[in-house]
């Protein structure tokens, strides 16, 4: 079948390298792959041309006949115009975001098909994401390789990684479905008590409460992942028995300050669109109360998704008491934000008259004095120990920017606790017990590399994810193409690849980014960002790794050379984002309340002990809490066998029709696509079985077995004149098949067609 569900025999092939022709014009092209407008792109090399049709027939970009960047992205592109929204790159499956609806793409009868496909063992598997899902649960089922399974979504913001995860995850739990309809399964009655529809039904409908609580409209993606998240399916005896869920770095910042034309959290319009229709009640909110934190308008679809939301909940035994509760916060955190702050007489500040009952009905909801509620966002506490007391002083602040930090701070801690309670629940309600569980399949769906404009903590700490996610797949890669080449017989293969290993160090090893900037949150003084990011250049600087910024002064910071490209990090915010303090007197004010719902919210386990005023040796910095998190990840993949999936979208705005070359190949490399083409090019990238060799290239003859018989054409074609052997870089003679590289088959190729 090909990606638009119709017949096709379109596998991988053996081409041939065509003739240098000029280069071609890159254009721009329309959804119809019809082409449009052209663009001139800058074209750093000479450029190869091959036939379209053999680009479009060409699954695996690691087959290409010639490789230049050109030509892969070029392959990628002309697939895309003929809706063939996936391709191979080698092991790696390459997602094309086809920017509209393609539900054909996406049928029982295709899961059907590529679930054959892997039981079958065929060789060339359709390029379809139901194929990387459809090889993990096979690999899982039938114990090969290691036990546990890990699939990595990556991409740009709006390149497709939550639709990809989303399809794995449609094709796993009806694959098990399937299983379970079949007659004479050894694992049916198992279920006596939970029934295995059930766990998926539960499963599944984790995603909208996600969804509904950590994605958000931006510019890139109107339903964007503001989260990373690792979805573990729990298998047992080869029978889905539940799941579990790990999630990263919500971007808690949101909720107080959405950038231009983006919205906050779905679930705040959904609140608001639930309480103008009258479907969510007694929430101290009137209908034409217009609310601070949420730029643009609620729609109509934002009351359809609450519908999801509520009947997610219900699925997942949220009681009504429960999603009450729930509500009572987020109608507090719509007020909270309403609440402003003007001058009083003596120069300190007060909760304006205005926003006195936004004020009232906080207090409501989160069963807070309201005294206590406006002290904690206008007045300091310090405390001073003495030998033989603790003495207690309160200052007014005198800034106002001081009381909204204080303000957006509690927003923050509080939604961000919401969250992980929310995750924490789900995660009762779906995860099996230990004992009927043994191994599992990991969904990864976790930002891509990114770089804007200004790049702060959050990118520091995506890409340094990044960073490791690159290098564990460098190592799996490698590893795997050495390990065959050793079972084929020979040894000593160098293949040449970028070893981001370095920038790994500078980031976080002894002494490195992650270290530095920790330190300086450790110390007592007022945060000087810029000097931190100076100290971060000196002592980083002979790494090659680190370096100061082009141009200092207003824009401090460093540059740190990711192997997907330079980023510039800015010092504005850096030391303040790390050390993440959430002021004592919100953490106070919270954890008095009369509402035990709100203040076990809070208080859950991840609260640390300087959150809760307690007085530590060392503060849990936001990178050495996100470091220990991915070194976690690590650990957990590490005992995985891990399947890429690279999500690409054709260009910068997600829109329909447009492909813009340039941004595609782009991503391309930042996401290590043509990395992976070239190495597998470097290392003889074409594999043919002794049989299927001879068929092509020469003859069959009785009493002589294929394995010699291939053997003597391939010397025959490819030993230079002064000697018997084949040069090794052309050709190897493994133990089942016949290594080539680019050249040697374009040799083959040549005299096959003059004979
Ligand atoms: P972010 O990092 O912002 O969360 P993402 O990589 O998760 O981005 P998605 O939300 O999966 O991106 O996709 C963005 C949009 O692109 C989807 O809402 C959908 O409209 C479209 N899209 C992505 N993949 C597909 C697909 N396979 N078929 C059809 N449309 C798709
Ligand atoms: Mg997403």
């Amino acid at each position: 079948m090909n990606q638009d569900g119709n017949s096709s025999k379109s596998r991988r092939q053996i081409h041939k390298v065509p003739p240098p022709v000029p280069p071609k014009k890159p254009r721009v092209n329309n959804d119809d792959g019809s082409g449009g407008s052209s663009q001139e792109l800058s074209s750093s090399e000479s450029v190869y041309s091959v036939p379209r049709e053999k680009l479009l027939s060409c699954e695996d970009l690691t087959r290409l006949p010639v490789l230049y960047d050109d030509i892969v992205v070029e392959c990628v592109f002309e697939r895309y115009s003929s809706r063939q929204f996936y391709t191979w790159a080698g092991p790696t499956l390459v997602a094309c975001n086809p920017c509209r609806p393609v539900p054909q793409l996406y049928t029982p009868t295709l899961i059907e098909h590529h679930h054959q496909q892997v039981k079958n063992g065929v060789d060339h598997r359709d390029a379809h994401v139901y194929s990387v899902a459809g090889v993990a649960h096979h690999r899982l089922t039938h114990h090969l390789g290691s036990v546990n399974q890990a699939v990595l979504v990556s991409g740009e913001s709006g390149a497709g990684k939550t639709e990809s995860a989303r399809y794995m995850l449609g094709y796993l739990t009806h694959t098990e479905t399937e299983l379970q309809q079949m007659p004479k399964s050894p694992l049916r009655g198992v279920w006596r008590d939970k029934q295995p529809k059930d766990i998926q039904d539960k499963i599944l409908a984790s995603n909208p409460i996600l969804e509904a609580f950590g994605n958000a409209a931006t510019l890139r993606n109107h339903n964007s992942s503001r989260f990373g998240k690792l979805l573990r399916l729990q298998y047992g005896g080869c029978q889905l028995r539940g799941a579990e869920i790990d999630t990263y770095l919500l971007e808690k910042t949101r909720v107080t300050h959405q950038p231009e034309r983006e919205r906050n959290f779905h679930i705040f319009y959904q609140v608001v669109a639930g309480i103008k229709a009258g479907v969510l009640k007694n929430l101290a909110i009137i209908k034409e109360q217009n609310f601070a934190i949420l730029p643009r308008e609620v729609t109509s679809s934002d009351l359809q998704n609450l519908r999801v939301t509520l009947s997610a909940f219900r699925l997942l035994e949220f009681s009504e008491n429960h999603q009450q509760q729930i509500f009572e916060i987020l109608a507090a955190l719509l007020q909270l934000g309403n609440i402003s702050f003007i001058q009083g007489d003596k120069g300190n500040w007060n909760i304006n008259e205005e926003s006195v009952a936004s004020q009232k009905a906080v207090c409501g909801l989160l069963g807070l004095s309201e005294d206590h509620l406006a002290e904690s966002l206008t007045i300091h506490t310090i405390s001073v120990n003495s030998a033989h007391k603790t003495s207690v002083f309160h200052k007014p602040l005198e800034r106002v920017g001081q009381c909204t930090e204080r303000r957006d701070a509690m927003m923050q801690l509080l939604y961000h606790r919401l969250f992980l309670h929310i995750v924490h629940y789900i995660n009762a309600k779906i995860s099996a017990h230990r004992t009927i569980w043994s191994h599992f399949i990991g969904i990864l769906d976790v930002y891509g590399f990114e770089t804007f404009e200004r790049n702060s903590l959050e990118q520091l700490c995506i890409n340094y994810a990044n960073e490791r996610l690159q290098q564990a797949f460098m190592l799996k890669y490698l590893s795997a193409e050495h390990q065959v080449m050793k079972e084929e017989g020979f040894l000593g293969v160098d293949i040449p690849y970028t070893d981001n290993s370095n920038c790994v160090l500078a980031l976080d090893s002894k002494i490195s980014v992650f270290t530095i900037l920790n330190e300086e949150c450790q110390l007592k003084r007022a945060v000087r960002e810029s000097e931190a990011c100076e100290r971060v250049c000196k002592a980083l600087e002979h790494t090659g790794m680190v370096s100061a910024p082009a141009t200092p002064g207003h824009t401090a910071g460093f540059v740190i050379r990711h192997y997907a490209g330079p980023v510039k990090y800015d010092a504005q915010g850096l030391l303040h984002k790390n050390k993440d303090e959430v002021p004592l007197e919100v953490w106070g004010l919270l954890t008095e309340s009369s509402c035990s719902f709100m203040r076990n919210v809070v208080e859950n386990s991840e609260s640390t002990d300087q959150e809760k005023g307690r007085r530590t040796t060392r503060k849990i910095t936001t990178l050495s809490k996100f470091k220990s998190s991915l070194d976690l990840l690590m650990k957990t993949l590490q005992l995985c066998d891990l399947h890429y999936v690279r999500c690409i979208k054709p260009n910068a705005g997600t829109v329909t029709g447009v492909v813009e070359r340039e941004y595609m190949l782009h991503q391309l490399k930042a996401c290590g696509v043509i990395e992976t083409v070239s190495i597998s090019q470097a290392g003889y990238p074409v594999r043919i079985s002794y049989e299927d060799f001879i068929m092509r290239y020469g003859h069959t003859r009785a009493g002589v077995d294929a394995t010699t018989a291939s053997i003597a054409v391939a010397k025959s074609v490819l030993s230079s004149p002064s000697s018997e052997e084949v040069a090794t870089s052309l050709c190897r003679f493994g133990q089942t098949r016949i290594f080539l590289s680019e050249s040697a088959l374009y040799k083959l190729e040549e005299v096959r067609k003059e004979k």
